[in-house]
């Protein structure tokens, strides 16, 4: 249907994602202009949506997506854009937020856990668990011997989820910091979007390049076979939305699908 390859995106297990070297406004995805880029995600939403309700149908498999990014990366936008038209039900998505007492008396991926996708469905994490190696590790929340654990921990997590029959697609929406700043200032100046804005985002901003480490090394600790990192170029929202977009329609694709089978004799019965 499209010509969109995906695969300069997607992070081999074991290597490093070179984030500085990755340019967040690039558009070697689709090289359209955005007028005609926005017309293939529509049909790539109809797409989306008949493999969401063939998934619901089934009632087999199981999906899980992240998305992480910096704030203002575009974690909000691309669900409310990927997702347009896609049937509510069998879609749910968790945005995880700092975490409460209860969430904190148990460990960091109990909250997390209780969110994974039951066949047939969907979730979308906004934010996940990988704070706890981001927001974590630079804010020192925990000892470095501890978040440092986590990386076996999750990709253990995580294996456990695929053996169970979960496929999992992970994304981090790279944007640049210019572009942050563009985005920032826009939530401010703009009443309808100050809602957005918090004066925490400024002391997160401040610490950009340590937030920048904690990905690169998140993302290469963890980019699995089973559970891949796509490193998608953000600065652009259209162009990030057809990569998200075309990896999530391969993937659903590529799960050999299939509406159950009627029982025997409906085909012969006529509703009076
Ligand atoms: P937002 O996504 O803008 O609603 O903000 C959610 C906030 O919760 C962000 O500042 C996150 O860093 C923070 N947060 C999410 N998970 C954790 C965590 N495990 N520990 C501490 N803070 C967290
Ligand atoms: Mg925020």
């Amino acid at each position: 249907m499209t010509a969109i390859d995906t695969t300069p995106f997607i992070v081999s297990p074991g290597t490093r994602p070179h984030l500085e070297k990755r340019d967040p406004a690039e558009s070697s995805a689709y090289d359209g202009d955005k007028k005609d880029g926005k017309e293939l995600h529509l049909t790539m939403n109809a797409r989306l949506e008949e493999l969401q309700e063939l998934l619901y149908a089934e009632g087999k498999q199981k999906l899980l997506i992240v998305l992480q990014a910096m704030d203002t990366g575009g974690k909000d936008s691309t669900i409310r854009h990927v997702f347009d038209g896609v049937n509510p039900q069998g879609v749910k998505v968790a945005s995880f937020k700092k975490p409460t007492e209860t969430e904190l008396a148990h460990d960091y991926l109990w909250r997390a856990h209780r969110h994974t996708p039951a066949r047939g469905e969907i979730s979308i994490f906004n934010r996940s668990h990988y704070e706890d190696v981001l927001v974590v590790r630079v804010e020192n929340l925990v000892p470095e011997e501890k978040w440092r654990r986590r990386y076996a921990q999750i990709r253990d997590f995580e294996r456990m989820l695929a053996e169970e029959g979960v496929t999992i697609r992970k994304f981090f929406l790279h944007i640049s910091k210019a572009e942050q700043r563009e985005r920032m200032q826009s939530r401010l100046d703009e009443p309808h979007k100050r809602w957005k804005f918090s004066a925490g985002d400024l002391e997160v901003r401040k610490k950009w390049d340590a937030y920048q480490e904690a990905f690169e090394e998140m993302i290469a600790e963890t980019s699995t076979e089973p559970a891949p990192w796509i490193v998608v170029p953000a600065d652009r929202k259209w162009q990030r939305n057809l990569i998200v977009s075309q990896v999530l329609i391969e993937t659903l694709e590529g799960l050999d699908m299939q509406y159950p089978d009627p029982e025997p004799g409906w085909e012969s019965i006529t509703i009076e």
